[in-house]
């Protein structure tokens, strides 16, 4: 007994000396490993600050039903950041894009050489899979950014949006026009991503309803020059995108099938802003979106569907007093918290997501499922 807390002890003074936060053993990746069915298509849908607080409010604001018990496979992840128990989205989103803990505000770069690390989408788009990316913020904040971009700084707009033309992200829908069309250094990058051969598009010259992409071409749709507005200011393409981007995806992918991220990106905003309100609204609206991808999933049969979120936002909690439509809720922070945050999994490979592991885990799970061996670049 003695000499395992002594071995504790120098556990414990070598994690002191080290800056890093010592890393989870991903248990569960490889155990199961032959008996998976390979899924085609993944969805990775990440709520930016669900909690589980911030799901249990949703789920008894919408008599006591949410889409994500229709998930077989439960599991939680440590959501920390490489130099931070306190993640923020840059580094949280990172994780899942690259599979590795980044420094906070870092976009899917090496905090060890500070170079660029290759992003699950831009692996898909090497092996040929048709690529999406789908939020209620900006298509340059920090959730959609880490899958395309390569940042020190996630407030870097401008870098982002010019670096989507390094890419070949087949279809983009979110707020941020701005950052493509009234830069300092006067270039108009939806004009190149045209060039390059998108079909470009916004809100203002129509509605996404009524867009029909001309075939073979990629599309981007900016649903705002800056920030979306919020679902309770009118904001209401979350379920139409994700449904929209699935069907234009489906067409065009081939036996490898196709990756979309899906973000809910202002659950965080009702956090940070302390509006339980807010959260939940954000949170229904996420809900509706998750089964329109569940509807599809179910059906495919051949769909991966993964649901988490970054980290939770707000330190929310649900009081007594509390009813069934009526909470009484609280905050401890207009931050961000450390909580495990949960991943919900459906479809095949589903079953690679149960039990405890680090956020980075979910990356590697992704590309145990597709059964991929070396990270082509
Ligand atoms: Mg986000
Ligand atoms: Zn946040």
């Amino acid at each position: 007994m003695k000499k395992y807390f002594t071995f504790l002890l120098i556990l414990l003074l070598l994690g002191c000396a080290d800056k890093d936060i010592k890393q989870s053993k991903d248990k569960a990746q490889y155990s199961y490993a032959n008996k998976i069915k390979q899924p085609k298509n993944i969805i990775l849908m990440i709520g930016d600050g669900m909690g589980l607080t911030q799901i249990t409010a949703g789920m008894y604001m919408n008599d006591n039903y949410l889409e994500l018990e229709e998930f077989p496979i439960v599991g939680l992840h440590k959501s920390h950041a490489r130099n931070n128990l306190i993640t923020d989205s840059a580094a949280g989103a990172t994780a899942f894009a690259c599979g590795e803990k980044t420094n906070n505000a870092w976009i899917a770069q090496n905090p060890k050489n500070n170079t660029p690390m290759t992003t699950i989408l831009e692996e898909s788009e090497a092996r040929n899979m048709p690529t999406g990316l789908v939020t209620t913020s900006t298509i340059v904040h920090a959730t959609p950014a880490s899958f395309f971009g390569h940042v020190t700084h996630r407030k870097q707009y401008e870098k982002l949006a010019r670096q989507m033309l390094d890419n070949e992200v087949d279809l983009f829908i979110g707020g941020g026009q701005k950052y493509f069309e009234r830069r300092k250094d006067k270039r108009n990058i939806t004009k190149e991503l045209e060039e390059k051969g998108y079909y470009m598009s916004n809100h203002v010259k129509e509605d996404l309803e009524k867009v029909k992409v001309p075939s073979g071409k990629n599309f981007g749709f900016f649903t705002a020059d800056a920030d979306p507005l919020s679902k309770e200011q009118g904001r209401d393409y979350l379920p139409y995108a994700a449904e929209f981007s699935i069907n234009f995806l489906k067409k065009r992918a081939g036996k490898e099938g196709f990756f979309l991220m899906v973000e809910g990106a202002q659950i965080d905003w009702g956090g940070h802003a302390n509006k339980s309100d807010y959260i939940i609204t954000e949170m229904l609206d996420f809900n509706e979106t998750i089964k329109n991808v569940l509807d599809f999933a179910k059906k495919d049969g051949n769909t991966l569907v993964i649901v988490t979120a970054d980290h939770e936002t707000g330190g929310y909690a649900i009081n007594k007093e509390s009813k069934l439509g009526d909470l009484k809720t609280k905050f401890t922070t207009d931050y961000h918290t450390a909580t495990m945050i949960p991943v919900f999994a459906y479809g095949p490979g589903a079953e690679l997501f149960a039990g405890i592991y680090d956020n980075t885990a979910i990356y590697h799970k992704m590309r145990q499922a597709k059964g991929w061996g070396d990270v082509l670049k």
